[in-house]
Order: C-alpha cells, then sequence, then structure tokens
C-alpha cells in the first residue's frame, strides 16, 4: 500500500544532470545551488552525493546544517551576512560570503585582527537586476578596500547575477555580459555569472565558475522557450496513489466551488495529493496526470489532501494504482505552465508531509 505522496530522489539523474554541467563549462568550476532544500530534494542528500567545488546557499541555518552533518566542503552565503552579529559564527564555520554592500564592507573594515583564519568574499556587482550587488562605479574601490581589510583573504571572486539568462533572444543578457567585462576588464581575479539558464545557452560567460542551480535538479529553464529536456533528467518524481474511483454522471459536478461539471458519464479517480503535500492549488483542469503511466486529466479544484482526475469512462484504474504527479515520465514544467507558475516554486513548495525517498537509480 502506497497511499501516501512521495518525492523519490534519483541519484543518478542527479550525477547525470551534473556532468551535463561538467561539459558544458569544461573549464569552470561548479558552485551547486542548495539553498531551499536543494530545492526541494534534501539539501544533505544532494551535498554528500555531489563531488562539486563548492556550495551555495541563502541562509545562514542552511549552511549551518550542512557543517552540522559533516560537510566541510566550501559554502557560500550568496547573499553574504545581514548583521555583523552574524561575522563570529561565519569564521568559526569557515563561510564564505557574497559582499554586495556598503554596510557589510564596513563591517569587515570594523574588525579586528584576532581572527585566526581570513574570510573569503565573492564581490557582487549589480549589473541590471537591481536587487543585489554595488554600483559598476563603486567597483575598484570596494575590491581596494577589501583587498585593504585584513581579515579578508587576497583572492577576491567578483560575480553579478543575470536577470534574463533563461530568455534566448532577450539582449538583456548581451548587455549585462559587456558591463561585468567593461568594469572588471583589468584585474587578476576569478569571476561568476553563470546560473542554469546561462550555462545552457550563454557559454561566453562562463568564466572560471558556473553556478547551476535548477539544471543540477533536472530542470530546464529555457522549456518554454524551447518545449525540450535540454538533456537534462528530472531527479525527483513525485507520485501517490487513487484511494477511490467514483462513476459520475453528466451534469454531475466535481469538488469544491463544483468548478467543474462533467459533460459525460466517467469514471473520477480521487488521488492522495493535494497542496498540503505542495501539489500546485492553482494547476488548471487539464493539468496532465500520470496514472499507471496514462496521460489523464485534473478536473475540479485541487484541495489540501486530494485532486481528482477524469479517469475517461472505459478505464479500468482501481484503488491503489500508481500516480505520477511529474518527474520522470510527465515534465514538471509542463505541470508548472498549467499552474501559472515556474518550475523552481513547484519544487520549493513540498511540504514536510510528503515522503522522500533516496534512490541510487
Ligand atoms: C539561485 C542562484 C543561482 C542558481 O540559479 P538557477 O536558475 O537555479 O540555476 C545562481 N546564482 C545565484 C546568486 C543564485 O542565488
Amino acid at each position: 500500500m502506497q497511499a501516501i505522496a512521495t518525492a523519490d530522489i534519483h541519484l543518478d539523474a542527479l550525477d547525470h544532470n551534473f556532468k551535463l554541467v561538467k561539459q558544458l563549462a569544461p573549464d569552470s568550476k561548479v558552485l551547486a545551488l542548495l539553498k531551499a532544500n536543494a530545492y526541494g530534494h534534501g539539501a544533505l542528500t544532494v551535498a554528500k552525493h555531489l563531488a562539486a567545488d563548492a556550495y551555495g546557499v541563502a541562509r545562514i541555518d542552511e549552511a549551518m546544517s550542512l557543517r552540522e552533518a559533516g560537510i566541510f566542503t566550501d559554502i557560500v552565503l550568496m547573499e553574504g551576512f545581514f548583521s555583523a552579529l552574524e561575522l563570529p559564527l561565519i569564521f568559526e564555520q569557515n563561510l564564505q560570503v557574497v559582499v554586495h554592500s556598503e554596510f557589510q564592507l564596513q563591517a569587515l573594515e570594523a574588525l579586528s585582527l584576532k581572527q585566526k583564519s581570513t574570510l573569503k568574499v565573492w564581490l557582487k556587482i549589480d549589473t541590471g537586476m537591481h536587487r543585489l550587488g554595488i554600483e559598476p562605479e563603486q567597483f575598484n574601490e570596494f575590491y581596494q578596500r577589501l583587498v585593504d581589510c585584513p581579515v579578508v583573504d587576497d583572492e577576491i571572486i567578483v560575480i553579478s547575477h543575470l536577470s534574463c539568462s533563461d530568455e534566448l533572444d532577450n539582449d538583456e543578457t548581451t548587455r549585462q555580459i559587456q558591463l561585468f567585462e567593461d568594469t572588471c576588464q583589468q584585474g587578476e581575479f576569478e569571476r561568476s555569472l553563470a546560473n542554469s539558464g546561462a550555462i545552457l545557452a550563454w557559454p561566453q560567460c562562463h568564466y572560471q565558475w558556473v553556478r547551476p542551480g535548477v539544471m543540477l535538479y533536472g530542470v530546464n529553464p529555457l522549456y518554454s522557450a524551447r518545449k525540450d529536456s535540454a538533456g537534462l533528467q528530472p531527479v525527483m518524481t513525485l507520485h501517490s496513489s487513487l484511494i477511490a474511483v467514483k462513476p459520475i454522471r453528466a451534469g454531475d459536478s466535481v469538488g469544491y466551488g463544483a468548478t467543474y461539471t462533467a459533460e459525460r458519464d466517467t469514471r473520477i479517480g480521487v488521488v492522495a495529493i493535494g497542496y498540503g503535500d505542495g501539489y500546485p492549488r492553482h494547476a488548471k483542469a487539464g493539468t496532465p496526470v500520470l496514472v499507471n503511466g496514462q496521460r489523464v486529466s485534473l478536473v475540479g479544484r485541487v484541495s489540501m489532501d486530494m485532486i481528482t482526475v477524469d479517469l475517461g469512462p472505459d478505464s479500468s484504474a482501481k484503488v491503489g494504482d500508481y500516480v505520477e504527479l511529474w518527474g520522470k515520465h510527465l515534465a514538471i514544467e509542463e505541470v508548472a505552465e498549467q499552474a501559472e507558475t515556474i518550475a523552481y516554486e513547484l519544487l520549493c513548495n513540498i511540504t514536510a508531509r510528503v515522503k522522500i525517498d533516496v534512490l541510487s537509480n
């Protein structure tokens, strides 16, 4: 009996996607993004399995859990520290930080020389995202002040972030790359710009470090333009099973709000998964679901613990049958489009109720 919503994590797919990153960017080191619990896949599972050159997280707690579990690979806080109070822990745990603002630089300048080790810094320039990062005009000054900071490691890495790398015909990426190059023309430092979209589509900006996130997990960020997998393999398969099959008549409606009314006599399958598991409540009628490997359509509203699908009048599907919501045989990108969101959000939204099964193949 497997009525419970389960996310299988396929480690062989993770290996495959990591290899693809290495093939696409053969001369770059890899900073693998493990934020948000490795996009819902389990940060520790992924960290233990991959042999990346460094890991990236968003919050100090995410870094701490990895350290506490015995991960001693380099870890970068992608938003740096939020308060100077975090600095002692950052030194103690040997974490690396992105510096993107004056307040962070001042906090480092104010630190005493008593630290035993130096801090590795990734200096972030804002080349057009207008979220984090110093202005390009501030670059030389910031770089020099960091070099002059006794607590900071002399080898500073210079980074920026692309806003449109998943859009092939958007000139913004070319503009950002140019500004990045113009800003750090001279200088003997390592550079990093490419997220998954740029690893796949903008080889001119791979530099010394690439920063894959979603593609490691088998999601193609260019999917809406290309409708293919880009050779990636889904790492997560989300599945559950049928807990009821109910014959209904033409004219009967299904679910909360009675938003769906059957046009013919048919059989409704009830699947044990809902928004309480992270299945998107906004998935539209018609969103594909695989029952015993056959595509059927979601009908009616997504409930907390259940969804309903139209099995068709002649279906022989029965209670206990296997249902895939996304993964090996159904692209999560397709489900995301039907829910008017992105695969990133679906993956991050998997809740603690979902059982995680780590599979080596
Ligand atoms: C999350 C993140 C990435 C990875 O982005 P993907 O689109 O998932 O590849 C890269 N760089 C930074 C700074 C990030 O925060």
